[in-house]
């Protein structure tokens, strides 16, 4: 009878798959060649409690590149023969390099037991491994044996046997390789996917990872099935290996590789293994992990990193905003000089100019942020925080995981939550990942940041970088409690062990900051020039039409007339020939007065325009949290974009005081203005940080999860920024009250 389970030995040369291998079979193998190569093949079959089992032992190797024959013959009878669990063999004495092997076992995705072998080699080293520990963390059956002595092999092919019988579908374990890799991945996995290119032996995750490995091999299969698609993915495989040849001079396969060490280094250093003589064998990286990821001394540097950051960006880009926002000025006044007033004029001065100008201001500010954010991930900083991060994140029920999702979005600031909403794949257990993916977009996006900058500035500019990380830890701290009430009502369920790649501190590249900064502020240049331009005319158009009625505008023109004709003829004379800049006294009176009526009559065809109606609509509840109806409208247009709330503050305030002598920028114009202080900016804020996830951010989750999600996303978000900012100013009224 010929047995059904195929059971595949796989492991490193010397790790001892003959000696398990001929133990399990004993006289009944076979030995022969693979098809076409010279490459020994031995087969046997093994009784286990009666019945057979086909065991092939395959030729070691230490990785699944096409590197060498054996490589190749290894990968090929696994993809084409399909055996139902590979038994990975590992050296427990030299655990680090062999654990390489099975993180592509992982990402091939079939069945897998781990027989840790040689334990009473290590033993005689010193090196005790808990192997239910790392059983744990890899998610995978570990069982300790020694080959040699047949001590444990029955437990182990039980426990292949049980996996083998239950028929399962291969799945991909999805490591992660860093941003930039993590990126082009997902891109080529889509178009393999789309494609159906060689999926229906491989995983398509695992082929683009070859891609990027540059595997002759796979290379060619591809071309032979499908050229166009094959050219395709070889495209985006040189990109990204030019991208990262630029910015951190080094290939893909030396980034893949370094990030399965960090992945296997996390693992190992989770307890899972201990030396009994102390071996002084510390790399530079572990010397500084010593101090950058200890207990106590680890979050301290990070606090104190985070500062430096914020104090940096703002100092710097203090001066340079400023200039910009001058620059915008003498645009408005320029063309205010050489456009009749009329719709056009505040089309162009208080649609586009003030709205997008507001945004692009922030260039600065977002361009420094973006190269300090660089330099603490190209060094591979960040890599330690999400680590340090764990222990935390696990209290809350979300995962290690979920930390650079976190980052992703904005964690540290300047990030954006759809890249965020699209990194939650990595995780494996579906509830974290939902929990993780809800709670990202609190954190402070890149398009948040400026709303945030211009708010602090105003009100708070003395202590903006302070502020700014308090309001970076209170982020964190609603995300998690937000994540920690999710997993106790509708996401309840089990918490997975965590294993986070540590990949090695790297020196960045100066060339290599410039282009991950440059790519970012273009991604925010170009958005305030296409999307954020357009939202702008649009919602301009809300605050301009439908215009004052005829019958309210004529009132205004009386009570001008009323006060021209109040005044002596050769005052009105004089206000009208005269430049502003030298008028009596008694003339100035009248240009006021005349000013004064004018912001009156645009304030009035504000309030009456379609967003200025909706706007004081919606303050029946914002009087709660002690948002005004321009407000009101700022945020209900941030829902397309948040930067929009910036711009539309800058059209709203604007449109409102066309007149005004002195028009200056936004933040002059708010710091003037008698409905703000400190307490409104500061419920503001907290509202801005929570409430709905933007536009994008919804369409994502919805791809991500489901419309259902979405929909929750944006109730449960802007119920609980509403609650916040209202406890917040009226906590705030309270104690400025007594
Ligand atoms: P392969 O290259 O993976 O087929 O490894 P082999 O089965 O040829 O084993 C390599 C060497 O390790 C041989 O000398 C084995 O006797 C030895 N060996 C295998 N398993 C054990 C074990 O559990 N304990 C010890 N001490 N030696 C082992
Ligand atoms: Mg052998």
């Amino acid at each position: 009878m010929a047995p059904q389970s195929i059971i595949a030995l796989a492991g490193n040369p010397n790790a001892g798959k003959t000696t398990l291998f001929n133990s399990l079979t004993g006289s009944r193998q076979h030995v022969g060649n693979y098809p076409g190569v010279t490459v020994e093949k031995k087969e046997g079959v093994y009784l286990c409690d009666g019945t057979p089992l086909r065991i092939v032992d395959l030729p070691g190797t230490y990785s699944l590149t096409a590197y060498s024959v054996e490589e190749v013959v290894a990968r090929d009878f696994l993809v084409n023969d399909r055996p139902q669990v590979i038994v990975n063999i590992v050296d427990a004495a030299n655990l680090e390099r062999n654990l390489y092997l099975t993180c592509q076992f992982l990402e091939l995705g079939i069945p897998l037991v781990i027989a840790l072998n040689m334990i009473d080699v290590a033993k005689d080293r010193g090196i005790e491994i808990d192997a239910a520990r790392l059983s744990q963390l890899l998610g995978l059956p570990v069982l300790p044996i020694i080959a040699r002595s047949g001590q444990g092999t029955a437990d182990l092919m039980r426990e292949a046997a049980r996996l083998a019988t239950h028929q399962q579908e291969w799945q991909p374990r999805r490591l992660s390789y860093g941003e930039d890799l993590d990126q082009i991945l997902m891109e080529m996995e889509a178009r393999i996917t789309a494609a159906g290119l060689l999926t229906d032996t491989h995983p398509a995750r695992w082929l683009a990872i070859k891609y990027l490995e540059n595997d002759e091999q796979i290379m060619a299969m591809g071309r032979r099935a499908d050229p166009d698609c094959a050219a395709a993915l070889a495209d985006m495989a040189t990109r990204v290996t030019d991208h990262l040849q630029a910015t951190v001079a080094t290939y893909p396969e030396a980034m893949i590789a370094d990030h399965r060490y960090g992945y296997i280094k996390s693992i190992l250093r989770q307890g899972v293994m201990s030396h009994a003589y102390d071996t002084d064998r510390l790399y530079t990286s572990d010397r500084i992990d010593r101090v950058l990821t200890n207990r106590f001394l680890g979050p301290v540097c990070m606090v104190a990193v985070l500062l430096a950051l914020y104090h940096v960006t703002f100092t710097y880009s203090q001066l340079p905003v400023e200039w910009l926002s001058d620059l915008f000025d003498w645009l408005a006044a320029t063309v205010t000089a050489l456009v009749p007033a009329g719709p056009l004029r505040s089309l162009l001065v208080a649609g586009i100019i003030k709205g997008v100008g507001g945004v692009l201001g922030f260039v600065p500010l977002i361009l420094l942020m973006f190269m300090g954010i660089a330099f603490l991930e190209d060094s591979g900083y960040l890599a330690r925080v999400a680590f340090m991060m764990d222990r935390i994140f696990r209290a809350f029920g979300l995962h290690g995981s979920s930390v650079m999702p976190y980052i992703v979005s904005g964690g540290i600031a300047g990030g954006c939550a759809v890249p965020g909403v699209m990194a939650t794949r990595t995780l494996r257990s579906p509830k974290e990942r939902m929990a993780t993916l809800l709670t990202v977009p609190f954190m402070n996006c890149g398009a948040k940041l400026p709303v945030l900058a211009l708010l602090t500035s105003i009100f708070f500019a003395a202590h903006q970088a302070q502020i700014l990380l308090l309001l970076t830890l209170l982020a964190w701290g609603m995300a998690l409690l937000a994540a920690k009430f999710l997993r106790l009502t509708v996401l309840r369920g089990e918490a997975t062990p965590f294993v986070m790649e540590l990949p090695p501190y790297r020196l960045p590249t100066f060339k290599g900051l410039l282009i991950h900064t440059w790519e970012k502020t273009w991604q925010y240049i170009r958005k305030a020039g296409t999307v954020i331009l357009g939202i702008s005319i649009l919602l301009w158009a809300m605050m301009t039409y439908p215009g004052l009625p005829a019958a309210t505008t004529a009132q205004f023109a009386a009570q001008r007339a009323t006060a021209l004709a109040a005044a002596s003829p050769a005052v009105v004379t004089e206000y009208q020939q005269s430049g502003r800049a030298n008028l009596s006294p008694v003339a100035r009176q009248l240009a006021a007065r005349l000013v004064a009526i004018d912001n009156q009559q645009s304030e009035e065809a504000l309030r009456h325009s379609l967003a200025g109606r909706f706007g004081i609509a919606l303050e029946t509840l914002t009087w709660l949290p002690g948002f005004d109806w321009r407000t009101n409208i700022a945020l209900v247009g941030g829902f397309a974009a948040k930067e929009i709330i910036i711009s539309t503050l800058g059209t709203a305030y604007s449109l409102g005081e066309v007149n005004r002598e002195e028009t200056g920028s936004l933040a002059k114009t708010l710091a003037r203005s008698p409905h703000w202080s400190p307490l409104t900016a500061m419920a503001l804020i907290v509202f801005i940080m929570f409430y709905s996830p933007c536009f994008a951010t919804v369409v994502c989750i919805a791809r991500e999860a489901s419309w259902k999600w979405s929909l929750f996303s944006m109730a449960f978000n802007t119920t609980l920024a509403f609650l916040l900012a209202t406890l917040v100013y009226r906590l705030g009224s309270l104690c400025l009250a007594l």
